[in-house]
């Protein structure tokens, strides 16, 4: 019988795909692989961008406070904000968990960990893994996504961004592409924070706290300190530099925070159809080995950053054994 190229870090769920980076940053370029992966379902577009999209719309149309109450900071709209943001948190994360780990309605189908999330009263601030991890989510990655987001309408309100707005009607094709680029450019500035974040100091200060969460759920997506809180969301300080659309911030800054719940989820892959088992791309893998084996996978697999500085392992027993000698 052949052997088994594979890791099985905890006896749950792993692909048996080599894990490898995405078409885009890629010598010589590849413009079919590219376009499939632009456009097939699933693939990068849709489902997920777009249902991110999709929220982002819904917010601005809907929930978003008058532009015309940006120019000063007054609590009447910043609440606005910020309960928006603490709704979709809740809604979000809540829907995975309960799915996932209430409900089991996939049993340990795709579950990459079959441990079941931390219980232990002791090990965990406020009794368990996701109490904590609920408690960080609403009471620091809330009022930091907030201030951001805040401050950044401000800016714009008051004309302090290098460029005006940017019409989809005058410049459409920038328009949608600007909606294409948020998460890779979400992607470069991870890679670099997250690296940063693992220099010994930094993580004894603060990133520990993400890593308590070996085996995750949805709730540890956003369970960080609030300095790393600081670090993760200053991605959106983009726009101070680069012409966009409110609507382009409000999008970037959701599926910065709401991405990370779906990505710590647990489970590979969202089963939609029992019968048929059909099931769409969920958490991140990459990512799982990343909680996991802590030295490896910093990024994401949109850019190749961790291949280019040798912290790539792409769930295979060679890649792991180069990485940690044994
Ligand atoms: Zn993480
Ligand atoms: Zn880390």
């Amino acid at each position: 019988m052949k052997e088994d190229i594979f890791l099985d870090p905890r006896g749950g769920y792993h692909p048996r795909k080599i894990l490898d980076f995405d078409p885009i940053f890629v010598w010589p370029p590849k413009p079919k692989a590219f376009l499939a992966w632009l456009l097939k379902f699933p693939g990068y577009i849709w489902p997920w961008n777009l249902f991110y999209i999709g929220i982002a719309f819904i917010s601005y149309y809907f929930f978003q406070p008058a532009m015309s109450s940006w120019s000063t900071f007054n609590l009447d709209w910043i609440l606005i904000v910020f309960f928006r943001n603490v709704f979709l948190i809740i809604l979000l994360a809540s829907f995975w968990h309960t799915r996932f780990f209430i409900l089991r309605s996939q049993d340990d189908k795709f579950k990459y960990n079959l441990a079941p999330l931390g219980k232990e009263k002791k090990a965990w601030f406020l009794g368990s893994q996701t109490k904590e991890n609920i408690f960080w989510s609403v009471f620091s990655a809330a009022p930091i996504m907030t201030a951001y987001e805040v401050f950044v309408m401000w800016a714009f309100a008051n004309d302090y961004l290098l460029f005006p707005m940017l019409n989809w009607i005058e410049t459409p094709i920038l328009f949608c592409l600007i909606f294409l680029l948020i998460p890779v450019w979400q992607v470069f500035h991870f890679y670099v924070t997250h690296r940063i974040s693992h220099w010994k100091i930094f993580y004894k200060t603060f990133h520990f706290l993400h890593h308590r969460n070996v085996n995750t759920g949805p709730w540890s997506g956003l369970s960080m300190h609030p300095i790393e809180h600081v670090f993760y969301f200053s991605t959106l300080l983009i726009h101070f530099v680069v012409p966009t659309h409110p609507i382009h911030f409000i999008f970037h800054i959701q599926q910065t925070a709401l991405r990370a719940i779906q990505g710590h989820s647990g489970y590979d892959q969202l089963v939609v159809n029992k019968k048929s088992g059909y099931a769409l791309p969920n958490a991140s893998y990459f990512h799982y080995l990343h909680h996991k084996y802590f030295e490896c996978n910093y990024g994401e697999l949109t850019i190749p950053l961790d291949k280019w500085f040798g912290s790539f392992h792409n769930g295979t027993k060679d890649s792991h054994k180069k990485l940690f000698k044994n």
